[in-house]
């Protein structure tokens, strides 16, 4: 871009947001230079350039998103929306410059509905923040991600998370009761007030899950839930893994309610459970957990309870449960998270209960015996459960990866072809809850076949000029 232009751009930017709005220092553009996936941080780490925008950008309101969209539009400028910046394959990355649209000032809690349970925010409000002004009313939103403390809100609508609890309180985007949002050509639309309707097609919905590709989410109304009653926990140890997933299969097509149900395959069991939290099992661990009110919730543990003994479960007691719980997050923080210079990667996908099992085996042979002259790893865990199937929560770890960044990049890529490709083969998808970005946005036309022309076509209708977040989903 020439500096006149550049120049001129930023005027009207900051004719919209204000000058402290706009920020355009090198020091500043360059936190914007990586997010939490791997490939970002090694270029880094590995002393390279990352991508930088040219402008970054901090919108106070919606009408000001839709001001900046229509700037971009007009000059045909890139538009990258930012929010957590926590996701883990390149979702924010600024690979062809233009603006990172920081949505962080737009945080405000606009809506306790104490009688419909539910709350209105904007959509950059921090998910921690929003949770415990929450829970000063006895309320919760019921979405516990494990990066709760940096993600926002409009971040897991747009990644289409899960949280820990969310085998009972569904993915974000199933709390979802009405948002308000910009289209790429900078018009700002709204859903209908409720979610459940015969009005239509619910056309909005998507955004959820468009990762930026197909507009800015703005503002969100969800469904909060009371804070339970009592919240319980159980460990029980399986001597197969096909035995703690058949006992997770059954308690979920019983139609019993656990709020949890993390099922860890033996190797693990011993890196995480052994290892971080000290519980000293061997096999597959699992735990389970209820929450409500206080008779139900010993009801439904006494069921679990039952299906997981006469699948040969060894009750260990609600201790390893609760150690599990209270520091479920211990997993994600040095020095137990996997970290540079360690090359590795999370493949999560979710599939139905006749297939997990082929897959969980042909992904772990994928990754055991394909790259084993690089030493490669592979762990999995099952951690959120649906009446239908379950997700594998799967990682590959390869201790000594190459120093040089471009062969570091290319051994990454191969290894997450290939498991891709073997949970695709098996049923499975590109993703469960941490988005396509740009990582593994070439899948996508892999994994919709024929309908992968219809998503380019409502792109192409919906951003004639391509600005948003161009590079990423493979659009
Ligand atoms: C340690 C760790 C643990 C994690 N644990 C979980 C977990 O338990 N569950 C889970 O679901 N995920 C998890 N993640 C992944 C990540 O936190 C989620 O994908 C999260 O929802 C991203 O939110 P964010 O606000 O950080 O979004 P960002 O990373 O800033 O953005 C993600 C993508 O969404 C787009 N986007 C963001 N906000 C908007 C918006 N308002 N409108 C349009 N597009 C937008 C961005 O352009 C980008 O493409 C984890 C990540 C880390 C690093």
């Amino acid at each position: 871009m020439n500096k006149l232009l550049y120049e001129i751009i930023r005027e009207e930017l900051c004719d919209v947001v204000g000058e402290d709005g706009v920020d355009t220092s090198e020091a500043g553009r360059f936190c914007y230079g990586a997010d939490y996936s791997w490939v970002s941080r090694a270029w880094v780490d590995r002393g390279m350039a990352p991508p930088l925008p040219d402008y970054v950008v901090l919108p106070h309101s919606t009408e000001e998103v839709s001001r900046v969209l229509k700037i971009a539009n007009h000059y045909k400028v890139p538009v990258v929306p930012y929010a957590g910046g926590t996701g883990v394959n390149g979702g924010i990355l600024a690979l062809y410059g233009g603006i990172m649209l920081d949505l962080k000032r737009m945080k405000r809690l606009l809506r306790i509905d104490e009688k419909s349970l539910t709350v209105t925010a904007e959509a950059g409000i921090n998910g921690e923040f929003l949770e415990r002004e929450l829970n000063l009313k006895g309320l919760t939103l019921g979405h516990y991600p494990a990066s709760g403390y940096c993600a926002t809100l409009g971040g897991y609508l747009a990644a289409r998370g899960s949280g820990t609890l969310s085998t009972k309180y569904g993915k974000a985007e199933e709390r979802v009761v009405a948002m308000e949002g910009v289209l790429p050509t900078g018009e700002i639309v709204r859903t209908l007030p409720v979610p459940r309707h015969a009005t239509g097609p619910d056309f909005l919905n998507f955004f959820i899950g468009s990762e930026g590709t197909l507009g800015v989410i703005t503002e969100v109304t969800m469904m909060v839930d009371p804070l339970p009653e009592v919240r319980d926990f159980q460990g029980f140890l399986f001597k197969s893994l096909a035995d703690g997933i058949e006992a997770g299969r059954r308690i979920m097509t019983e139609r019993l309610r656990p709020c949890v149900i993390r099922l860890y395959d033996p190797p693990s069991t011993i890196r995480f459970i052994q290892k971080v939290l000290g519980i000293q099992v061997e096999g597959s661990f699992m735990v389970v957990g209820c929450d409500g009110k206080k008779d139900m919730v010993t009801l439904e543990m006494k069921e679990i309870g039952k299906i997981c003994k006469a699948l040969g479960g060894e009750d260990r007691g609600r201790k390893p449960g609760e150690t599990w719980w209270e520091e479920r997050y211990k997993f994600y923080f040095p020095p137990f998270c996997p970290d540079l210079p360690e090359l590795f990667g999370t493949m999560d996908s979710v599939t139905t209960y006749d297939r997990i099992i082929p897959l969980y085996e042909a992904k772990k042979k994928t990754i055991e015996e394909g790259f084993k002259d690089f030493g490669a790893r592979y762990t999995a865990h099952f951690s959120h459960w649906f009446p239908w199937g379950t997700m594998i929560y799967d990682r590959f770890f390869v201790e000594k990866p190459p120093q040089d960044p471009r062969e570091a990049i290319q051994l990454h890529n191969r290894i997450w072809a290939a498991a891709i490709r073997a949970a695709l083969a098996e049923g499975g998808v590109v993703n469960e809850h941490h988005g396509i970005g740009q990582k593994l946005g070439y899948f996508m036309p892999e994994q919709l076949g024929s309908a992968w022309p219809v998503l380019v076509s409502l792109k192409k209708m919906l951003d004639p000029n391509n600005i948003m977040n161009p590079g990423k989903m493979g659009l």
